[in-house]
């Protein structure tokens, strides 16, 4: 096992990656900015850098500021989260180069992910079903694009290669204003990402998001954790996440689960990572590969029993998986809500000091979150405060754990979005299951 960790990370996710090292008797090195030094993880680590001021770029994301953190602490790995540096090739590679075990994918294999026409390339090739669409880059031939999308069906989508965060995208109703669009998101990709690579695929209309947890060793072992039902989101952000998937049946798990597993093998792949489909008439469609732990991880590991950052720490430190896929097995119902300090209404952020906190508690619940009563929400960065998350023997107990734990939860000082919790947890095609991707914002009216 590494013997100490740096945690490239800060807020919920860092206290818990210490609390997974912990528990395997790793040391941690805390590093923070200077608008961090009350974080609680940082007060509970074994050693805490300060690694430069409040804005991430200069924090964060400061590359030289990480790597002399692990020289001068004698780190052995660095753990990047999910968000900040987590998806970043370059970032893994010095790493590496740099003497220190990355705690994920090899650099290959997040370059590969992170340009979208390679991956869907790697995705096809390794048999998972993808989006029917250009089979890469569009060039500049006016006909034969007309003619891709003809062929692939109104409406399409164009989207940049190099895109991410939901930007990046154009959705296309009719030839009329197809050149248009797919000149438009170039520049736009060009500017926004370096790359402007676009390609196109056919637009779903009324699909659900649904996401397959992968686990693999790098050394030919990979299982799959099941499925997370993430549709319920605000442009393009995910606000209520549960596992199993509502309507997914157990033949229809195993199915898209082995291809994924089957992808992790043909590529070699070390480390968590997330499969996202987009899910539609009974079938799955690939768009993207997370090549990091991801927000939502608690409610597989409430319905499965593993620890994902725990198997993170033991795959980096080069031992075989220690799961069989026989070994899974799919227990009861987990759902997560992602606790914001904003507005319920108008989703402004609002940082500021929490004047008091009582946490909810009792069967079932379990919270990520790193606020105490008396720390002050920092203006610098995402407003994601914490995660509750309910688990029962089946889905409605689980709601009900879920609305009593929103009703317990008193946060003082700040707003929050616990009241858009509320609305959604009782909202009765919410309690029915499987609502799309679009059903949030048209509740919202937007
Ligand atoms: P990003 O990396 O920016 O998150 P994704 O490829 O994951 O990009 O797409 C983000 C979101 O855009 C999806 O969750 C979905 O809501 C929408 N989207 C992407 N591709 C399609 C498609 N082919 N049809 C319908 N919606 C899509």
């Amino acid at each position: 096992m590494l013997s100490k960790v740096v945690i490239a990370n800060r807020g919920e996710i860092a206290l818990r990656i210490l609390r997974a090292c912990r528990e395997l008797g790793v040391k941690t090195v805390a590093v923070h900015s200077e608008a961090d030094r009350d974080l609680k993880h940082v007060r509970l680590a074994d050693e805490a850098v300060c690694i430069g001021p409040a804005p991430s770029d200069q924090s964060y994301l400061n590359v030289p500021a990480l790597i002399s953190a692990a020289e001068v602490t004698n780190a052995v790995g660095i753990h990047p989260g999910y968000g900040f540096l987590s998806e970043n090739a370059d970032f893994a590679e010095r790493v590496e180069d740099s003497g220190f075990v990355f705690i994920g994918p090899k650099a290959e294999s997040i370059r590969i992910m992170g340009d979208k026409v390679a991956a869907i390339k790697a995705m096809k090739e390794a048999g998972v079903p993808c989006v029917p669409g250009s089979d890469g880059p569009l060039g500049d031939n006016t006909e034969t694009n007309q003619k891709i999308a003809r062929d692939i069906g109104y409406p399409i989508i164009i989207k940049a290669s190099g895109g991410g965060g939901g930007r990046g995208m154009r959705v296309v109703h009719s030839e009329g204003s197809l050149l248009n669009s797919i000149a438009l998101t170039k520049t736009e990709a060009g500017s926004f990402f370096g790359n402007d690579v676009v390609y196109m695929e056919k637009y779903l209309e009324t699909p659900r998001h649904i996401e397959i947890q992968i686990l693999s060793d790098g050394q030919g072992n990979a299982i799959h954790l099941g499925e997370r039902d993430c549709s319920m989101q605000r442009r393009n952000q995910k606000v209520v996440e549960e596992a199993p998937a509502p309507g997914i049946t157990p033949k229809q798990r195993k199915k898209i689960g082995q291809r994924c597993v089957d992808a992790c093998v043909k590529m070699n792949y070390r480390g968590a990572g997330t499969f996202e489909f987009l899910f539609q008439n009974g079938e799955f469609y690939f768009i993207e590969m997370n090549t990091r732990v991801q927000v939502e991880h608690p409610v597989t590991e409430m319905i499965t029993g593993v620890d994902i950052i725990k198997e993170q720490l033991y795959i980096a430190s080069g031992e075989k998986l220690r799961y069989k896929q026989s070994d899974i097995e799919i227990r009861g119902h987990a759902i997560e809500c992602r606790i914001n300090a904003e507005d319920a209404k108008t989703f402004m952020p609002s940082p500021g000091k929490i004047e008091r906190y009582h946490p909810p508690g009792g069967p079932g619940i379990r919270v990520d979150t790193h606020i105490y009563g008396g720390y002050t929400v920092p203006p610098h960065y995402d407003s994601m405060i914490g995660k509750l998350i309910a688990y029962g023997n089946d889905r409605n107990i689980a709601i009900a754990r879920m609305l009593g734990a929103l009703d317990e939860i008193n946060i003082k000082g700040i707003k929050t979005n616990i009241d858009l919790h509320k609305d959604i947890l009782s909202d009765s095609a919410f309690q029915a299951g499987g609502t799309n991707i679009h059903y949030l914002e048209k509740k919202l009216g937007i």
